[in-house]
């Protein structure tokens, strides 16, 4: 057996496989470099080239920091050069890096083009910049290049001579959030430092430096980064030396993944299980299961109680006292949400959205078990669909529907008998507030009518013509002469749905009769917009479909509009008429007419669950 020395180009290798994984790791140790050079701008680009071996063709993070003079810029390329470890103590570390492998490690997978210039004036070695150009670690140019002070890195073909990695690799799109992520977690812990990301151009990330103090600026910083509107407490907590800050997602705010929690120790963004684990210990009980807390919380304690070196990438930590670091961070969030107290939640129309569940799949068989109704039970022998229709017509107050207007109390044994329940008010005189046992239904008024009318129209116009109501005295509508030929036209067809219209003089048209079902339609709107649907559907076109738009039309001006008032009968009526009409669940325009708000829904909105 001979024992060799590994050649230094494997070393670089190996050391990489744990430095860089992927896209993302290569710009977090570029950007961990910048600040730790005093950057106050830093700009990283992306541009992916699907066609190449890693999905990758192209990583650039420019800085305007210290930069370096031409002999560092050789040191630096080298492994386990590092200017950042004064002493000897490895846990007294305030900088990024130290370790002095980033760089190699990268050059050794990549085609890699390091560019530096000494910043400050009356430096010797600030006059120009200089350039090294690497592949796979072999120095290919090594000479002056002209460029601004700072540093300016770039890898190309990442991975691209080790396909066992680039396999690795998700596609581009996923590798780019991933860059994000992790721009935006450093972008947090750097207040006072210009952020901008870009990918083929186009820009994913851009924070300007926030002026003023700490805390503040902090705040702000971290405020701009967060998903917008999420509603958060600010943690403000301190027990002897160890201080947590930042803010706590209230838990309105709670999310469908972890990927919105930010956690810093020491300035340093970390992935550490401990404190994931305090912060679900933070939130339970306030959170339905499968939710997660979305926060970002900084914990600053002496460095001599956490140990950042045991990770390669050092996003796991090690507390010389976890007991204490969990309990801190479990209390400090606590405390913040307890102060939060209640207050209107910013986020909740969007929590209430998700909540509101659609109609429900199995519509047509409850619509089976629908207990009659007087008034609106569908039978052979009254034109029922006429009764609601001129019942809503009516003033509010006159509903013949009596028994319902007055029923007692504010909560009848019937509320668990219909599937859409019990009208219980209305909202803004365009939406009805329904109770069954265990839900809130909220119900778009116009929207549910006018499918109603929809559904009555298509059942009759087929076979027999839709029941008539003559107008008093006949209207004379006047409108241009192609609208009137195209509803002279038209004639027989509106007749079948109760419609009855001729020609009167070549610029008018005469109303004798309308479709009982609307009610008292505004004949003159109705017949212009009659004539334009008919005028949309010339030409050849199966008379159904054309009955179809045209009996939608009709529906339109018949439904009870947005903004009219219902007395609690016809709100009544009309959620009877809609659980006998499966259909009616959506509107004619494929919107849903309700929305129901089940127990478990309430519950989950308010946190109980
Ligand atoms: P480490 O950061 O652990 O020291 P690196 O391999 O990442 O190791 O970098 C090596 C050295 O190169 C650093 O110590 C630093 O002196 C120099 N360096 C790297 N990037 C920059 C930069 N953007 N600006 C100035 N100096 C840099
Ligand atoms: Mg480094």
């Amino acid at each position: 057996m001979i024992i060799r020395r590994l050649p230094s180009h494997l070393v670089d290798r190996i050391a990489a496989g744990e430095v860089v994984e992927r896209p993302a790791s290569v710009v977090k140790e570029l950007v961990e470099n910048s600040l730790d050079a005093g950057a106050r701008h830093i700009e990283i680009r992306l541009a992916g080239d699907p066609a190449a071996a890693s999905g990758w063709s192209r990583i650039q993070v420019v800085d305007d920091g210290c930069g370096m003079a031409p002999a560092d810029m050789r040191l630096a390329i080298e492994r386990h050069a590092t200017s950042k470890l004064p002493g000897e103590d490895l846990l007294a570390i305030s900088s990024f890096g130290f370790r002095g492998e980033a760089l190699p490690a990268i050059a050794s997978v990549s085609r890699f083009t390091l560019e530096s210039r000494r910043s400050g004036l009356g430096n010797p070695d600030s006059r120009g910049g200089w350039r090294l150009l690497l592949d796979a670690g072999e120095i290919l140019f090594d000479g002056p290049a002209g460029m601004a002070p700072g540093t300016r890195i770039t890898v190309d073909d990442l991975f691209g001579r080790v396909p066992a990695r680039a396999k690795f690799l998700k596609s581009a799109r996923t590798e780019a959030g991933a860059v994000a992520d992790i721009v935006r977690r450093l972008a947090m812990a750097h207040p006072h430092v210009a952020f901008r990301l870009s990918r083929d151009g186009r820009l994913l990330l851009d924070v300007a430096a926030e002026p003023g103090e700490g805390i503040s600026a902090l705040a702000r910083r971290v405020e701009a980064l967060l998903p917008a509107g999420a509603d958060t407490a600010p943690v403000d907590f301190r027990r002897d030396d160890l201080i947590v800050g930042g803010l706590a997602g209230l838990p309105a705010a709670s999310r469908a993944t972890s990927e919105q929690q930010y956690l810093f120790v020491n300035g340093r963004p970390v992935r550490d299980r401990l404190l994931v684990g305090a912060l679900r210990g933070a939130y339970a009980e306030r959170l339905a299961p499968g939710r997660h807390p979305l926060a970002a919380l900084f914990l600053t304690l002496p460095g001599e109680e956490v140990d950042v070196n045991v990770h390669p990438a050092k996003t796991e930590v090690r507390f010389r006292d976890p007991a204490r670091v969990r309990g801190s961070l479990i209390a400090a969030v606590r405390q913040a949400l307890d102060s939060a107290g209640i207050r209107p939640v910013a986020a909740a129309s969007a929590a209430l959205a998700k909540a509101f569940s659609p109609a429900p799949a199995d519509w047509p068989a409850f619509a089976q078990q629908i207990p009659p109704v007087p008034g609106a039970a569908p039978d052979a022998a009254t034109p029922t669909v006429c009764e609601p229709a001129l019942l809503w017509a009516a003033p509010a107050g006159r509903a013949p529907d009596a028994p319902l207007l007055a029923m007692p109390g504010p909560a009848p044994a019937t509320a668990g008998d219909f599937p859409l329940g019990v009208a219980r008010g209305q909202v803004a005189n365009a939406f009805i507030l329904a109770e069954t046992a265990d839900a809130l239904v909220l119900v778009d008024q116009h929207a549910a009518h006018e499918r109603l009318l929809l559904e009555a129209m298509r059942g009759r116009a087929g076979d027999t013509a839709l029941p008539a109501q003559p107008l008093l005295i006949p209207e004379v509508v006047p409108l241009d002469r192609i609208s009137c030929d195209r509803l002279e036209a038209a004639a027989p067809l509106l007749a079948g749905l109760g419609l009855e219209v001729e020609r009167f003089g070549p610029d008018a048209m005469l109303v004798r009769a309308v479709p009982a079902v609307l009610g008292r339609p505004d004949v003159v709107a109705l017949l212009g917009d009659l004539a334009d649907e008919l005028g949309e559907g010339e030409g050849p076109q199966a008379l159904t479909s054309r009955l179809d738009s045209v009996a939608a039309t009709i529906a339109c001006h018949g439904s009870v509009r947005a903004g009219r008032a219902l007395s609690l009968a016809e709100m009544n009526a009309l959620l009877r008429q809609m659980e006998a009409v499966p259909a009616s669940g959506t509107c004619n325009h494929g919107r849903p007419t309700f929305i129901r708000l089940g127990k478990a829904d309430l519950e989950r909105l308010f946190g109980r669950r």
